[in-house]
């Protein structure tokens, strides 16, 4: 693969700043480098710009190399960098499947780059033809979901396979909700697909979407432009002890995630039973996508009572849908009986 054919032209050429802590690495007596106050409270130092204890953890956990991760504030900054580093505004378009995650779009609009969509065939199916027939010379970027939001679906192996291998430039795979699906995870094409990037967070199943952490997996060239346009310390100090803590604990991540695909069963099927929803769609998420008489009244209805959903009504396909997160037995409990 010819990257550098996909790059940003300043991107390319540009000299990264360097930090203090990029200058000088190891354990010294002395630390007057960086203007820091001295007195030590345990945060009073600017953290690792690499988080290589944190990475290594996870490169473990994922069955990766150190030097294929990137960890961003959320995958929101992930998402942004593909475009400040793959696209030129105003020039390049990228590619992607409607519908999917909201975020996508924003930052393709932030950045002043053409977006896309190419509709997604019945029960929200990929068809890769279609996704290439998108592209023309100035593609950079295909965005795929995989379970993709809001339809909870997973996207067929076979077809994502095809786009990697027909289109050139990059292809992101969004994984968020992966730990909820059964299938294998892209993480283990990496090294087949030089123009692969998934990502992942901690946000979903791991119970983490307040400490802000999303991780990107791609080639060590890819990952390497990552690091020279994020900013230096992106990822602060407590989230980065806090995830490394939480690393331990996959057993209790198991033990909800078991928790949630049962009650996901049961609200599929509880849900299925109401008169006012005529579908529940399938999924391999968290969640639910469920399509009802009136999605605005019932949405309001039931924020009336202090339940919210997300009101997904006036997306791509889900004309009167629901989009309802699978919560704790309890909190479910209280939807079913308030939904009638
Ligand atoms: C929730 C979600 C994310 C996670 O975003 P964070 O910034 O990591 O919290 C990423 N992609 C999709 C499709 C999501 O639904």
């Amino acid at each position: 693969m010819n990257l550098s054919k996909f790059i940003r032209q300043n991107i390319l050429s540009l000299a990264p700043y360097s930090c203090a802590r990029d200058e000088f690495k190891g354990n010294a007596r002395v630390f007057v480098d960086a203007n820091e106050n001295p007195f030590s409270n345990g945060y009073n130092r600017y953290p690792d710009p690499l988080q290589i204890a944190l990475k290594e953890k996870i490169a473990k956990l994922k069955r990766v190399r150190p030097s294929q991760i990137m960890l961003g504030n959320g995958s929101d900054e992930p998402i942004d960098l593909v475009y400040r580093i793959f696209t030129e505004p105003q020039k390049d378009n990228v590619v992607a499947i409607a519908p999917s995650y909201g975020m996508y779009g924003v930052c393709a609009d932030i950045n002043n780059v053409e977006y896309r969509k190419v509709v997604l065939e019945e029960g929200f199916a990929l068809n890769a033809d279609k996704v290439l027939a998108a592209v023309d010379e100035n593609t950079h970027v295909i965005w795929l979901c995989s379970p993709n939001n809001p339809s909870g679906n997973l996207l067929n192996r076979a077809e994502i396979e095809k786009i990697l291998k027909g289109f050139e430039g990059i292809v992101v795979i969004d994984e968020a909700y992966a730990d909820f699906s059964s299938e294998e995870s892209w993480l283990n094409s990496l090294d087949k697909y030089e123009n692969l990037i998934v990502l992942q967070t901690f946000s979903k199943a791991w119970g983490l979407a307040g400490v802000r952490c999303g991780m990107a997996f791609a080639s060590e060239e890819i990952i390497g432009y990552f690091n020279k346009v994020k900013y230096p310390y992106n990822i602060n100090l407590l989230t980065q002890e806090f995830v490394f803590k939480k690393l331990d604990e996959v057993a209790e991540k198991e033990k909800q995630v078991k928790i949630l695909l049962e009650q996901r069963a049961r609200m599929s099927a509880e849900l299925s039973k109401k008169s006012r929803v005529k579908k529940v769609y399938p999924s391999d998420a968290n969640f639910l996508l469920v399509e009802v008489d009136d999605a605005n009244a019932m949405y309001k209805e039931l924020a009336d009572r202090e339940i919210v959903t997300r009101n997904r009504n006036n997306v791509t396909l889900c004309k009167n849908c629901l989009r309802i997160t699978v919560g704790t037995p309890e909190e479910n409990d209280i939807l079913l009986s308030e939904i009638q």
